[in-house]
């Protein structure tokens, strides 16, 4: 038994204040390699989420970084930048302790993720009005991006710093403030994350992080009268109870949901090379990423020999200590979610899918008390079945055949979820027409799971709302203003509108 006194305690950052909860409530963080806890962190509830925003709202409106010029803030966000670059080993192995995923991932995801500080550091002050040719000759008229106001970020367990910064760094480039909810089960790395916000010398109030149970912070962050927007990575229930409650204060909602992904083999592709693509969209993060390739189509005539080739790979895989550079697959981040894949196994096998790799929690020695998951492949899948249809988000593939190219599109586009697609062919005629065709937020070609601060993310249908990085994310937090002068010698005629 662990003694849950002797654990580390975090606090949360509320006004440029490291705080306990208001209730003095802790909720333990555990580790997945373990099954124990390793550390604790508030559990907080209306009345912190009342003080963050609060203090978000006063430092947007009054305090000093609402009189930040744009290039200020961008000073600040690669300030920020490098001090996450200074320290991305050390998150990086708080990560992996919260949610398992490999250091050789957490690490390299680590060290590129002061690339959205730089970059939106950049884009702060380029972010440039227009005067409007209006037709009118006694008017001047332009128009200004203004931050849409306070932002109330919420995120998951499987990239919990990364997809903080996705929102994060386009909101404060902006000249928003955020506060920021990670998830109950990885909040360890946003609260060492506000340290470097503090020595970055951000003003108190621009950043915030109030953790606890999404079902008990949540909704008083979502439906604070003083929130505009929020911006929420999570799944599909989660997402639609955020727009729900959004909707009631008529507030911006962006939404980055869950997937179920196709990934398409056609016979002209380099077997090879697709055998490791469908093993990085479905065994790499343990496939906890919402982008898992969890659909494998592959066509007919290569079926046999494809399914042969992945088995044996995924056979080799590695399993074990996540800090272990040499392992390729860790456990699976949560008590709950572990119980979750094994019910979908189960639910697979009784629809009649057949089970050629895995099928059950891993027994390895080096799995020790973890919550491992063996990587597990089902043949013979059709897409009406569940395991086809909902989203498992672990290491669980359905293999699909298909006939021709329409056949493809017809079982990829066949989902309630349109995040993302993979399509592995050396024909570039047939790559550029299925790009188009498919509906899915990314498309990748002869690739998988690649992404980039520079890139439009988002889905299609049940995945989601709105586009994170790339240039067009900054204006998910900016408002345009219209702002006209009359240069006329007189008011003409005051009952005709001009
Ligand atoms: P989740 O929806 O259970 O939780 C996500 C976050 O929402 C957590 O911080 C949680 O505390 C919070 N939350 C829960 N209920 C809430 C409520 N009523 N009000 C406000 N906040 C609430 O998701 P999860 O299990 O943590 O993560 C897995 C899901 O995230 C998967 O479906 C996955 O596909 C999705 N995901 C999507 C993307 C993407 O970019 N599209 C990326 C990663 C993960």
């Amino acid at each position: 038994m662990t003694d849950l006194q002797a654990l580390p305690k975090h606090q949360q950052y509320i006004g440029g204040a490291f705080v306990d909860s208001a209730a003095g409530a802790w909720l333990e963080s555990y580790n997945p390699f373990t099954g124990k806890p390793w550390a604790l962190v508030p559990r907080s509830g209306a009345d912190d989420a009342n003080r963050a925003v609060e203090a978000a709202h006063t430092a947007l409106t009054s305090g000093p970084w609402s009189r930040l010029t744009a290039s200020q803030r961008g000073a600040l966000l690669r300030k920020l930048g490098d001090l996450i670059a200074r320290d991305a080993e050390r998150l990086a192995r708080i990560e992996v302790q919260d949610n398992g995923k490999l250091l050789a991932e957490m690490g390299a995801q680590l060290r590129y993720l002061p690339q959205w500080y730089y970059y939106y550091g950049g884009l702060a002050d380029k972010i440039e009005g227009s005067v409007i040719p209006v037709d009118r000759p006694d008017m001047f008229t332009f128009t200004r991006h203004e931050p849409v106001g306070v932002v109330v970020a919420i995120v998951p367990w499987n990239s919990p710093l990364l997809l903080a910064s996705w929102k994060l760094a386009p909101a404060l480039a902006a000249g928003c403030t955020v506060v920021l909810k990670p998830s109950e089960f990885t909040s360890v790395s946003a609260l060492a994350f506000c340290k470097l916000v503090e020595e970055a010398g951000f003003p108190p109030g621009a950043v915030n992080v109030v953790t606890g149970f999404g079902s008990e912070v949540g909704p008083p962050l979502v439906q604070h009268e003083k929130v505009a927007k929020i911006a929420f990575t999570g799944g599909e229930a989660g997402g639609q109870r955020v727009l729900e409650g959004a909707a009631r204060g008529l507030k911006g909602v962006t939404l980055e949901l869950g997937g179920k992904s196709p990934n398409i083999v056609f016979a002209d592709a380099s077997i090879d090379d697709a055998v490791k693509g469908a093993i990085s969209g479905i065994f790499a993060a343990t496939g906890q990423t919402c982008i898992a390739g969890s659909r494998l189509l592959l066509h007919e005539s290569i079926h046999d020999e494809f399914l042969r080739k992945l088995v044996a790979f995924a056979r080799t895989a590695r399993m074990g200590d996540p800090l272990s550079l040499d392992t390729q697959i860790g456990p699976v981040t949560t008590r709950p979610q572990f119980e979750k894949v094994l019910h979908y196994i189960e639910v697979a096998k009784s629809e009649g899918a057949t089970c050629v790799l895995g099928g059950g929690p891993a027994a390895r020695p080096e799995c020790g008390e973890g919550w491992f998951v063996e990587p597990t492949i089902f043949s013979d899948v059709h897409n009406q079945m569940r395991i086809a249809r909902e989203e498992v988000f672990g290491p669980v593939l359905s293999v699909i055949r298909f006939k021709d190219e329409d056949d493809a599109v017809r079982i990829a586009n066949d989902s309630p979820y349109g995040l993302a697609a993979g399509i592995w062919t050396k024909s570039i005629k047939r790559a550029i027409g299925l790009s188009q065709r498919l509906q899915a937020g990314s498309v990748w070609v002869n690739t998988y799971r690649a992404v980039s601060y520079m890139a439009p993310f988002g889905g299609y249908k049940h995945s989601g709302l709105g586009r994170e990085n790339g240039q067009d994310a900054i204006y998910e937090f900016l408002q345009t203003k219209c702002v006209w002068i009359s240069t006329a010698d007189e008011v003409p005629n005051p009952f005709i509108m001009r």
